[in-house]
């Protein structure tokens, strides 16, 4: 079959925008609708070529490929089938011939997860409670009372339409549910849907970090109950992670930084330290003559990279700490040292020293 011009058959210009598509394939599709021409072949012949049509420049992806590729356009290898075109058109035109589109999608529901940093670094499965509203068992989400239904007459009980038409119709005295109510549904209160409380298994992932998001599909809110129909898909739940501050360790995507005090002795003469890794503790050797602020780096002690294929560093920084008050013997030997230690134990204080003596004393002290 020869690829037909998408453009001249709804009668719009290549450049033409995505309102001036949807009213000129509205307006057609009212005008060639089967429904409006019963027994008319031409009718229905034009009205597959425009709901066709619609299929393609109505969808910004479809479009654009039918614009690069032109003559060579195919739909996935087939063009939609009629029942896949009866789909298209419900979202087209929705309500414009009788028929609902199905419901709406439920909401979205979010929720806060907070772990420990350990948590964060290992992964966990965590147990969490959540209110849903979830689609009312009692009523089948109708709203309806199950006691009481009387069987609709005028279609007996199928809620379809009678009369034959392109598009299945439901029937217009029971709104396609086959039955008339004769109360609410005591359970819902006619609502179609009822809250409920609800747990959940959630496994996080090692390496998750504050801010990262977890989507569980189809755990959140039903949709709402359509009479007659089905109810809409059910939202997504969100588990937003909240990853604590650590006592002991900052984090830098994957790395973790580990300030740890020393003496000034530890530091001068050398030492092995405790220091911690997530898991336990370990033990580092600093040199004699460590300068406050050098860092060690303990290789794959930090956590798994989002992607899970590395593992992040630990850094250990020394802090040499300075002691805020002395009792008398220490104050003793630290002067004791002090004399012991000259100018060559502190060449940056000496260097320091002879580059200020180059300047004139006797300046106002600030
Ligand atoms: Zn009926
Ligand atoms: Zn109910």
């Amino acid at each position: 079959m020869a690829r037909r011009d998408y453009y001249a058959i709804l009668g719009i210009p290549r450049g033409a925008g995505p309102d001036e598509v949807k009213k000129a394939f509205r307006a057609l599709a009212m005008r060639w609708h089967p429904d409006r021409n019963p027994g008319d072949a031409e009718a229905e012949r034009h009205f597959r070529e425009i709901a066709e049509a619609w299929d393609v420049l109505g969808d910004p992806e479809k479009r654009a490929r039918y614009d690069r590729m032109g003559p060579l356009f195919t739909h996935d290898g087939k063009p939609p089938r009629p029942e896949e075109l009866n789909e298209i058109l419900l979202d087209a035109l929705g309500g414009l011939f009788g028929r609902k589109k199905p419901g709406d999608r439920g909401d979205d529901i979010r929720y806060t997860l907070t772990l420990s940093l350990e948590e964060a670094a290992r992964g966990a499965e965590r147990t969490i409670s959540i209110q849903r509203t979830i689609s009312c068992r009692d009523c089948g989400a109708t709203g309806d009372a199950q006691e009481g239904r009387a069987p609709c007459t005028d279609c007996g009980g199928t809620g379809r339409a009678t009369t034959r038409r392109f598009l299945r119709n439901d029937c217009p005295f029971c709104a396609g549910k086959g039955y008339k109510p004769a109360a609410r549904c005591p359970r819902c209160n006619g609502e179609t849907r009822t809250v409920a409380d609800e747990t959940l298994k959630v496994k996080i992932p090692p390496g998750v970090s504050t801010g990262q998001k977890l989507k569980l599909r189809g755990k959140g809110n039903d949709g709402p109950g359509v009479p007659g129909g089905v109810p809409g898909p059910a939202g997504d739940l969100l588990v937003l992670i909240d990853v604590e501050d650590h006592p002991l360790f900052r984090r830098r995507g994957a790395d973790l930084l580990c300030e740890v005090p020393v003496t000034f002795v530890e530091a001068a003469l050398g030492c092995d330290l405790s220091v911690p890794t997530l898991d336990a503790v370990t033990t580092i050797r600093v040199p004699p003559g460590t300068p406050s602020g050098k860092s060690f780096r303990l290789p794959g002690r930090g956590l798994q990279s989002p992607d899970g294929k590395a593992r992040g560093d630990l850094h250990v920084k020394l802090a040499v700490e300075v002691p805020p008050a002395l009792d008398e013997a220490a104050k003793q030997a630290l002067l004791e040292f002090s004399r012991c230690a000259g100018g060559e134990c502190h060449p940056q204080k000496r260097a320091f020293a002879e580059a200020m003596g180059a300047r004139p004393a006797g300046g106002k002290s600030a």
